[in-house]
């Protein structure tokens, strides 16, 4: 059979893909390997119009967040499963200094997903300086996305669970093929794992290590996401997510005692009530250098193509970046300047 698309790995960046080619009724099959720790299935799972340490808009949200809204309810009906939550988020001040500052700076660039700053706060939460309430997070919960989507491509017959050979694809004909199968498409959306990618060597990333705990909380909030510098998300009956730390000089992707001193050291700082850790997982975020995504064909084949580089993000803009990815493919539509694989890149400063 004659595909439209092989998508190669389905984190969040390959399920944005697939939710994408249902909706248009696109023929593909998708190629995963699975890793328990790949960063979609690790990740909080925080959906953030805001950028918490200055509440600065986040870069582009108001072009991301409805669209992914949009998805994620619509992969809902689709797959019967429940997994994104509209939640409020309270930004915690830590000092009167910053909440001037971070006053002074709203007065001068006004930010409709940030409210009026409050004292009250959920029970059993420190912030004797109050907090910014912060509209259209929600908590995404890829745990059961993931392997619902894997499901339902596996019962459609249209998923491969293996690792991708990337010697076995040939390009040579009008058609791709890879194995049995002959595709107009391939996009290549497999995270850190695309640097064995030989179609796009020596892409700009710096990929950052992340960890987060899994915790249980008596009478914690529940609707509410606590941010200070770190993030205490609610998930359901008593569980919490606390998250995510960064480093950049890492040995291997597996949890370490050092981070998670560091989150419980942070957590007491701000919960007053007791808790139990649960668990502690890490992961590998694809960051580009410049914290930009990566999107667009191969120059040497434009059936060839990329969807990577979602970073920290990946929540809040997967679904938007397929969507314009497969415009791009399909109609020629332009990718936004600052995604396309083929920009000039500097280091992040700041
Ligand atoms: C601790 C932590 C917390 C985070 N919190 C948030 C958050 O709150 N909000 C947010 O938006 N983002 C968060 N992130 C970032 C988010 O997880 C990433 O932006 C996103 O998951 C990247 O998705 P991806 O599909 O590009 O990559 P991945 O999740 O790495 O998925 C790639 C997939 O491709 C498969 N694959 C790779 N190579 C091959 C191959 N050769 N053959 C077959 N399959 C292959 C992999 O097995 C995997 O299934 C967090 C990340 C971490 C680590």
């Amino acid at each position: 059979m004659t595909l439209d698309y092989l998508i190669v790995g389905q984190g969040l960046a390959g399920t944005a893909l697939a939710a994408e080619l249902l909706m248009r009724d696109r023929k593909f099959m998708v190629i995963d390997r699975f890793r328990m720790n790949s960063s979609s299935l690790v990740a909080t799972g925080l959906i953030n119009p805001v950028i918490a340490r200055n509440l600065n808009m986040y870069w582009n949200a108001d072009y991301f967040l409805p669209y992914a809204e949009k998805s994620f309810r619509q992969m809902e009906k689709r797959l019967g499963e429940s997994f994104y939550t509209p939640l409020e988020m309270l930004r915690i001040f830590r000092s009167d200094e910053e909440r001037g500052k971070l006053e002074e700076r709203l007065e001068a660039h006004p930010n409709p997903y940030v409210g009026s700053f409050r004292t009250e706060v959920p029970a059993g939460i420190a912030a004797p300086r109050g907090a910014a309430p912060i509209r259209g997070v929600a908590y995404l919960e890829t745990k059961t996305l993931l392997p619902a989507m894997r499901q339902y491509l596996r019962n459609a017959g249209i998923l491969l669970e293996e690792p991708f050979d990337y010697g076995k694809l040939l390009c040579e004909g009008p058609l791709l093929q890879y194995g049995l199968w002959q595709a107009e498409r391939i996009v290549f959306a497999e995270g850190p794992g695309v640097i064995e990618n030989p179609w796009f060597p020596d892409l700009p990333f710096a990929f950052t290590k992340g960890e987060l705990l899994t915790l249980e909380i008596e009478g914690g909030p529940q609707h509410t996401v606590i941010s200070k510098g770190h993030n205490l998300v609610p998930a359901g009956d008593k569980r919490y997510k606390f998250g995510a730390s960064y480093a950049w000089d890492y040995s291997d992707a597996r949890p370490t005692p050092e981070a998670r001193a560091l989150l419980e050291e942070r957590l007491r700082e701000l919960l007053q009530l007791p808790y139990k850790i649960i668990g502690q997982e890490a992961g590998i975020r694809p960051t580009v250098r410049d914290r930009k995504p990566l999107l667009g064909s191969a120059g040497s084949d434009p059936r060839i193509a990329l969807l990577n580089g979602l970073g920290s993000h990946g929540a809040i803009m997967a679904p938007a970046l397929a969507r314009d990815l497969i415009d791009y493919l399909e109609n020629d539509k332009p990718l936004m300047k600052e995604v396309r694989v083929e920009r000039k890149i500097k280091a992040h400063n700041g």
